[in-house]
């Protein structure tokens, strides 16, 4: 199956969301858990929910991606953001168990001058704080392009985190594709490759999703500016091999670009018309 969604807006709940998803030609979508700047949660309202996995049924809709809010840092050097993100972090996992079996994701973080290695120390420590055994989600660390101090644009830096947390089997990667780009990985030049490094270094069973975003910037520009499918320096091409690679064709893809409903309408389309069958 070709799962395939965008970015939403999670104002009018998760039926209306599902519902504007099918309206796009997709059948899975990501939305923020909360408002994007951090700050406090809406209460889940469980007759929405009920209502929406009813409807994801009904319509084969694939795994759902959660994206935690981009302003948390969990390898801040003060305490209090710290805190604040182990908070965010762990109510978000509570919540997320009332649709259970999806994804969520969240920006490993910026050391903010402490170093590479205080960060990732301090974000497995996060982690290891917030997992639980009988948890039903599955954590994503997000490949980061390398804008100021963040973590996490190095595949290494992705398996060291993982080394070092005990819940190991809950953590997976998102891979976005603007990001390892704007890393310096070459997915445009070689896709096989960066796949190849990407499986010895993290593992392949551990990618459970795509970001897919052109990128505004040339390869190793470490900015993170989405662009349109085709418009950007990734490139029409480059994303047709992409969603047909044999490594990624069953991940859910899910569309960060800067479009409104209808440019997303567009962005699927084209993509369902690059994807060969089989
Ligand atoms: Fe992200
Ligand atoms: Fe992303
Ligand atoms: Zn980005």
């Amino acid at each position: 199956m070709f799962t395939i969604g965008c970015h939403l807006s999670a104002s009018k709940g998760f039926l209306a969301m599902g519902q504007t998803a099918l309206s796009l030609g997709a059948n899975t979508f990501q939305f923020f858990t909360r408002n994007p700047r951090g700050s406090k949660a809406k209460e889940l309202d469980s007759k929405d929910v009920a209502a929406f996995l009813a409807f994801a049924r009904e319509n084969h809709f694939g795994t759902l991606l959660a994206h935690a809010p981009y302003t948390i840092n969990p390898c801040s050097d003060r305490p209090e953001v710290r805190e604040f993100a182990r908070m965010t972090l762990a109510d978000d996992l509570g919540r997320m168990e009332y649709l259970p079996g999806n994804l969520y994701n969240f920006h490993p973080g910026s050391h903010v001058g402490q170093g590479v290695e205080t960060g990732i120390s301090l974000i497995a420590e996060t982690l290891n704080e917030i997992l639980f055994p009988e948890q039903q989600t599955t954590v994503l660390l997000e490949t980061m392009a390398g804008k100021g101090s963040e973590v996490g644009s190095h595949f290494e830096e992705l398996r060291e985190i993982l080394n070092r947390v005990t819940l190991s089997e809950k953590i997976g990667v998102c891979l976005d594709t603007c990001h390892v780009s704007d890393g310096g990985y070459d997915i445009v030049g070689d896709l096989d490759g960066v796949l190849t490094q990407f499986d010895k270094v993290i593992g392949l069973t551990r990618l459970k999703a795509i970001h897919i975003n052109d990128s505004k910037n040339p390869l190793g520009a470490h900015k993170d500016r989405h662009e349109k499918i085709g418009e950007g320096s990734i490139g029409t091409e480059a994303f047709a091999r992409i969603i047909n690679h044999p490594a990624l064709r069953e991940l859910p893809f899910l569309l960060e670009t800067p479009n409104e409903l209808p440019g997303y309408a567009a962005e699927i389309a084209l993509l369902k018309s690059l994807r060969k069958d089989g």
